[in-house]
């Protein structure tokens, strides 16, 4: 097959070869969101100049072109995730919103008070908070995974927490701090076997490595744009059509409905059921442009070069003195949290900053984790399909810079 060009690849982001602070920007923080392709951009721009209109309700041209653009979008996602349907994929806000509109319609429709979901301590708040809305709400319990110390879900714990109260277990495929790559297609497998659906948070993994939620077996599955090259502000519920039929709508208005009369409303077919009001029409043609571009490079092919990205920084990274890198090194995808001595990771990223270099400091949304790792926060470093060796090569140069400051 080709080779991995990342220089031809980093062309096609104009914000890569920006500078700050007169540096070249060196840009390590793709787990919080990434750049975006020159052509994202433009599907976003082109869209507004010569389609735009309002979908799903015109008789007139842009309107229809417009609604032609936002299903083939749905297509494009259906086909990148393998779902079987689009009446599967529901465009939400993001990753949150998705948690958001299965935690509100899973507990409304299949939970009473005392039924239990299932996290672990590794998840982003946004895959803990909306479940304890609903415990507060609907009296819904949550049990934790635990982690071992490697960073790794305590699958054993895992089986000892079903009961028969059980309804559904919500995890994490990647952490968004340690890299971990959970084992979702055996959570799902056990889950399964207690009867109990299973919803993926996706945002992770999604940008990595090909994933195909047929294989993954999983009922629900949950990613952001944004975190995938594509535009803010647009993101991707993938449900099994079996569940989302049986679910109730998440928010009422417009587009989500059948007929509205004071006497009784019925309810659009999947997925418009689940998307009240105007969606985010560029915002999924754009998305889908960035999933044609990652696909155009290979799923196979990014994960691949990202995971030789990660084993040398890894590597680079340990051979400076006092670095703690939390998490399985053996065994994850391309983040890196990190503690050197005991330079304060806020320091520590503020310093790399002046010389160019964007990390995420701090609790990284997942407070519990921090918990079970013993510290306030980590320094943390996360790959895109552009970065490159040189990259970190500067980054470890510029730890070493700042820790001899201290
Ligand atoms: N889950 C994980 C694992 C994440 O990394 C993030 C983003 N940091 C989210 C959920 C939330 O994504 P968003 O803010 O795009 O909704």
């Amino acid at each position: 097959s080709m080779q991995y060009d990342v220089a031809r690849i980093r062309e096609d982001f104009p914000i890569l070869s920006r500078d700050v602070y007169g540096k070249p920007l060196v840009y390590l923080d793709n787990g919080a969101t990434t750049q975006k392709p020159r052509c994202v951009v433009d599907a976003i721009v082109n869209e507004y100049y010569s389609v735009n209109a309002n979908v799903h309700r015109g008789v007139h041209f842009l309107s229809q072109q417009a609604t032609e653009l936002h299903e083939a979008a749905r297509e494009t996602v259906r086909r990148f995730i393998n779902a079987r349907s689009t009446r599967e994929i529901v465009f939400t806000r993001g990753t949150t919103e998705s948690i958001n509109l299965v935690a509100s319609s899973f507990v409304a429709g299949q939970m009473k008070p005392g039924d239990e979901v299932i996290v672990s301590q590794m998840e982003h708040h946004s895959n803990i908070v909306p479940w304890q809305l609903q415990a507060e709400r609907s009296g819904i319990v949550i049990r934790v995974i635990p982690i071992d110390d490697r960073g790794e879900l305590m699958e054993d714990a895992l089986e000892q927490l079903f009961t028969p109260r059980t309804k559904l277990v919500s995890v994490a495929h990647v952490s968004n701090v340690l890299g971990t790559v959970n084992p979702v297609e055996r959570i799902v497998a056990r889950a399964h076997a207690h009867g109990v659906p299973v919803l993926v948070d996706g945002a992770q993994a999604v940008p990595h490595q090909p994933v195909d939620v047929q294989k993954l077996d999983a009922d629900f599955y949950v990613f952001s744009g944004h975190k995938v090259y594509g535009p803010t502000g647009i993101g991707v519920l993938y449900g099994k059509e079996e569940w989302l039929d049986r679910l109730p709508p998440y928010q009422g208005g417009g587009e989500m409905i059948h007929t509205v009369s004071f006497s009784g409303t019925t309810f659009a077919e999947l997925p418009l059921k689940f998307e009240a009001g105007t969606p985010d029409y560029v915002g999924t043609t754009a998305l889908a442009r960035a999933l044609d571009y990652v696909s155009t490079i290979g799923m196979d092919r990014i994960a691949a070069y990202e995971h030789e990205l990660t084993q040398y920084a890894l590597q680079r990274l340990s051979e400076i003195p006092d670095m703690h890198i939390f998490g399985n090194p053996s065994h994850r995808e391309g983040v890196i949290s990190f503690q050197v001595g005991n330079i304060h990771p806020l320091d520590l990223g503020t310093l790399l900053d002046r010389l160019g270099i964007a990390i995420r400091t701090g609790h990284h949304c997942a407070e519990p984790l921090m918990h079970r790792l013993g510290v306030e926060g980590t320094a943390r470093a996360s790959f895109g399909l552009y970065n490159t060796k040189a990259e970190i090569d500067y980054l470890v140069e510029g730890i070493q810079r700042v820790a001899k400051m201290f």
